[in-house]
């Protein structure tokens, strides 16, 4: 419960047995969606040319689970039209009624969580816990972006004045917004962004990794039934080379809330940029990272290693805020490093639906060749530490990827983020401290960081010194929790403001001012 009486998501509870494990049995042997009919619009769909695509399960590369059909660049721009004529309308609608539809929204998502985790079991490849925390951080994220909507609309804000004179500050909304997301949160992030520009008035295009658009388009769904009027949240599903590239060149859009890699959000930035004749957009950029650990002398190893694998391996290493660089003082790097490899012997790759499993599968075939590519490299220069064996026949079937550590000199060595259940680790003896943390600030990434250590002079001074978004002192830097901890980092990492933060809200709106001569 926050102090404010909101309740927090994290109280969902799901009982597997009895609510989630009958769901897959009925669903798993005829689990194929059909939306082949395309994208979900506030138009009559007449051209239906947008190209239709079989949906594959990451793990079980027989099964096809769903169709659907992207969006052409003819509806993605028809899609631009009827956003930009709802505009208005949606505007002046009350922030109780915008606010509303979110809490109906996120009462939906509760009641058909099972549904929501199988669906990112099968088309995400999650694990059953990673399916209950997505659900929730989207409940949350609708929860908390529509109190904070109440906040700050409202009502006006009064200014003092002169006598004869009334002033004050109104918040509205921008106009057209384009929300692009991952694939790797694809309820929470995805909702997240959409309900935020929606609740502050703004008309949206949500646009959803290719990889998940069977989730979104369940999300959507549960989305217009909660009251969500359909010209002023339009799905779009599609490529980014198409649908995303129309978005960001097309001067009517007033601003775009994106989440995905940095080289893709460099490429909307220049696109944004490059539109004759448009007003200056609003761009929410949150990136990737390249998230450091440091663990001193005087780090408990057992601890240490627990929350190493949590944040390196857990999601299979596919969360931006996962640990990809271990920093560990040369004192104590031989016991972490011959914990971690039997803590990595005890692994489990393999199916998501099964509570056994800790590691499931890539997200795709292009992301295991990544990995792989950079694996086979790193291997060929005798760096490995240790790597989880997989069961063939698991690995045959899908796109499993082994997690694997690596010994490396430092954080420069990577030239990007590694997107998979890959570390790396690097030792420093105690007089290089301040040099460790001064690569880390200049490699540019800025997203998550940890520091383990019984010294709080220490912890102090390195989590004060480093330039990131979110530090963990002693404990796994993964699962950021709307409200307690807002997300998003800086430099390569993103903009600002923080996803689930206070602010975050104020990205979205303009401010007008109105004075009354009385
Ligand atoms: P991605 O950049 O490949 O794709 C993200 C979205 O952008 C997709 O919807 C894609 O279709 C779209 N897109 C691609 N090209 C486009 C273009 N030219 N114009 C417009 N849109 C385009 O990222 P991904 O592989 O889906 O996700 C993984 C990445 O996301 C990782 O780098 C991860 O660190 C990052 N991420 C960051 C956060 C965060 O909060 N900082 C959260 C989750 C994921």
């Amino acid at each position: 419960i926050f102090p404010d009486g909101r309740r927090n998501a994290r109280g969902i509870n799901l009982n597997v047995n009895s609510q989630f494990k009958p769901l897959m049995a009925e669903m798993t042997p005829f689990f194929e969606r059909d939306y082949s009919a395309g994208p979900l619009v506030g138009f009559d769909l007449k051209d239906k040319s947008g190209e239709q695509h079989d949906v594959i399960c990451p793990w079980d590369h027989t099964r096809r689970i769903g169709k659907v059909r992207w969006t052409s660049a003819e509806e993605t721009s028809r899609a631009i039209d009827v956003a930009w004529k709802a505009f208005p309308d949606w505007n002046d609608t009350p922030v109780e009624e915008r606010a509303a539809i979110l809490e109906r929204f996120a009462d939906l998502m509760e009641k058909h969580m099972p549904e929501l985790m199988a669906m990112c079991c099968m088309e995400g490849g999650k694990l059953l816990p990673d399916g209950v925390a997505e659900v929730r951080e989207a409940v949350d994220f609708c929860r908390y972006y529509a109190a904070r909507a109440r906040e700050i609309f409202e009502a006006a804000t009064a200014l003092p004045g002169p006598t004869g004179e009334s002033n004050e500050l109104i918040m509205q909304g921008k106009g057209v917004f384009a929300t692009i997301s991952p694939w790797n949160f694809p309820i929470a992030i995805f909702c997240g962004q959409t309900v935020a520009a929606a609740v502050t008035g703004n008309t949206v295009l949500a646009k959803p990794a290719e990889q998940t658009s069977l989730i979104a388009h369940r999300v959507i769904e549960l989305l217009y039934e909660a009251g969500m009027p359909r010209e002023v949240v339009q799905l779009l599903p599609g490529d980014g080379a198409t649908v995303g590239s129309v978005l960001s060149s097309d001067r009517r859009i007033t601003g775009v809330a994106f989440t995905g890699s940095t080289q893709t959000a460099q490429l909307i930035n220049r696109s944004l940029a490059a539109r004759e004749n448009a007003p200056l957009p609003t761009l929410v950029a949150e990136t990737g990272g390249l998230n450091a650990m440091i663990v001193d002398s005087t780090a408990l190893p057992e601890q240490v290693v627990k929350d190493v694998v949590a944040s390196s391996y857990q999601s299979a290493g596919q969360r931006c805020s996962a640990l990809r660089v271990l920093y560990v003082q040369e004192d104590i790097a031989e016991r972490v490093i011959e914990t971690l490899k039997g803590a990595m012997a005890e692994l489990n790759i393999g199916d998501p639906t099964t509570l056994a499993t800790d590691v499931g599968p890539v997200i795709d075939e292009d992301a295991r060749k990544g990995l792989q590519a950079h694996i086979d490299r790193l291997k060929g220069e005798g760096r490995l530490i240790a790597e989880t064996e997989i069961d063939p026949a698991i690995a045959a079937n899908g796109t499993f990827v082994a997690p694997t550590a690596f010994k490396i000199d430092g954080i420069d060595a990577l030239e990007t983020e590694q997107f998979g259940p890959i570390l790396h680790v690097a030792t420093f003896k105690a007089s290089e401290i301040d040099q460790v943390i001064d690569t880390i600030n200049e490699r540019g990434y800025g997203l998550t960081f940890g520091v383990h250590s019984r010294n709080e002079t220490f912890t102090n001074h390195v989590a004060s010194r480093i330039r990131v978004g979110n530090v963990y002192v002693n404990r796994n830097i993964i699962g950021a929790v709307v409200g307690v901890q807002p997300f998003g980092g800086q430099g390569f990492s993103g903009t600002g403001p923080k996803a689930g933060g206070p602010h975050y809200l104020l990205r979205f709106a303009n401010e007008k001012t109105r004075t009354i001569n009385t």
